[in-house]
């Protein structure tokens, strides 16, 4: 039997595409396509047999404000929310313009960042302290989840088959501090950590405390948000040191040195994608112990408590 080739599909519609779906259930969405061929240095690109680009689709390129959300389609492309001002929350704003560079931004878009299946890229982090909630839509009907449940487990996101991102809404609240920080790894080839830090006061009493970080997962401790709010700022320094100490605990939990073959395919970029560096030569110890046990995952529980650190104790008296 003849080998089937390579195909693309445009549908212009919901309809079209499930029906697209339904007939080739392995094809694979492309939006910006950067991730589908991200780490790939051949001439010749290696790319999913059966594909559904989702450029002719309208519906996924609409950004809309009510009063109480800003709601943007999976086709959004980064850049176009660089241009939009204040409305976008400054945790989102800063995080995207500290993806690669304007070329990129100009091209990737916020569902193919989101849905990149190998690890967390940057924008989760802000997308799940902002609590944001994605709509998936299928062939039958559509269901909204957190951006935290989402992006919960190390591996790909929690998406079913045949299942696509269509919209993102973010609650609009006013935050009166936002941080953002970035661990670059710079041998990881963009397997970059960001901290997301934002805070809401009331008469300098702390309303709401979020702090995380995206990486391979996502890592955040509701118990040290919960401990600092309701403190008054400036935070004493025993405070701001007992948080650091919730952190220290939480992450020495989820560090698991000792992780099964599964685990460690489910969390790490195929090999066959990275970079000659990533397959070979990078000794884990010259990094520290990294987090989840993979060799990708650069950055370590001290590198991370120390940025928790400086930011904390710059709320402190
Ligand atoms: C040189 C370089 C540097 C980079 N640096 C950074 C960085 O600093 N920080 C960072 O966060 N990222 C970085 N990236 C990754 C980049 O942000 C992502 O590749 C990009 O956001 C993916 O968006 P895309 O539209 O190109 O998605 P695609 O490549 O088209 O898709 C990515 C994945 O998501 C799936 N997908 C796409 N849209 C949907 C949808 N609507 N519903 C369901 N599934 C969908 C696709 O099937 C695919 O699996 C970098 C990439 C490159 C090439």
């Amino acid at each position: 039997m003849a080998e089937r080739r390579n195909q693309v599909f445009y549908p212009s519609g919901f309809t079209e595409l499930f029906n697209a779906w339904n007939r080739f259930p392995d094809s694979v969405p492309a939006a910006g396509t950067t991730g589908l061929i991200r780490f790939q240095a051949d001439q010749l690109l290696d790319l999913p047999r059966s594909i559904i680009c989702l450029d002719h689709l309208d519906e996924l390129r609409k950004i809309t404000r009510t009063e109480r959300y800003l709601e943007i389609g999976a086709m959004v492309r980064l850049s176009e929310l660089e241009g939009l001002g204040k409305i976008v929350p400054e945790a989102l704003e800063k995080t995207i313009a500290h993806i690669a560079g304007p070329q990129l931004r100009n091209i990737a878009t916020m569902g193919g960042n989101i849905c990149y299946p190998h690890r967390r890229l940057d924008i989760s982090a802000p997308m799940i302290a902002l609590d944001a909630h994605y709509e998936l839509r299928k062939a039958r009907g559509v269901r909204w989840v957190s951006a935290s449940r989402f992006a919960l487990n190390p591996g790909p996101p929690a998406i079913d088959k045949q299942e696509l991102l269509t919209r993102i809404r973010i609650p609009l609240d006013q935050w009166d501090y936002s941080v953002f920080r970035k661990i670059e790894n710079s041998g990881a080839y963009g397997n970059n950590t960001v901290m997301i830090f934002i805070i809401k006061t009331q008469k300098n009493v702390l309303a709401d405390v979020r702090l995380v970080f995206s990486a391979a997962s996502i890592l955040r401790d509701r118990n040290s948000e919960s401990f600092l709010t309701g403190k008054r700022l400036p935070l004493s320094r025993r405070d701001a040191l007992e948080f650091i100490e919730h952190w220290r605990t939480f992450l020495a939990a989820v560090h698991k040195p000792e992780h099964s073959a599964a685990d460690r395919a489910a969390a790490e970029v195929p090999q066959h994608d990275a970079p000659e560096t990533l397959q070979h030569g990078m000794s884990e110890t010259s990094f520290g112990t990294p987090l989840y046990g993979t060799s990708q995952e650069l950055f370590t529980r001290d590198k991370i408590l120390n940025l928790i650190k400086k930011n904390i104790l710059l709320l402190a008296d």
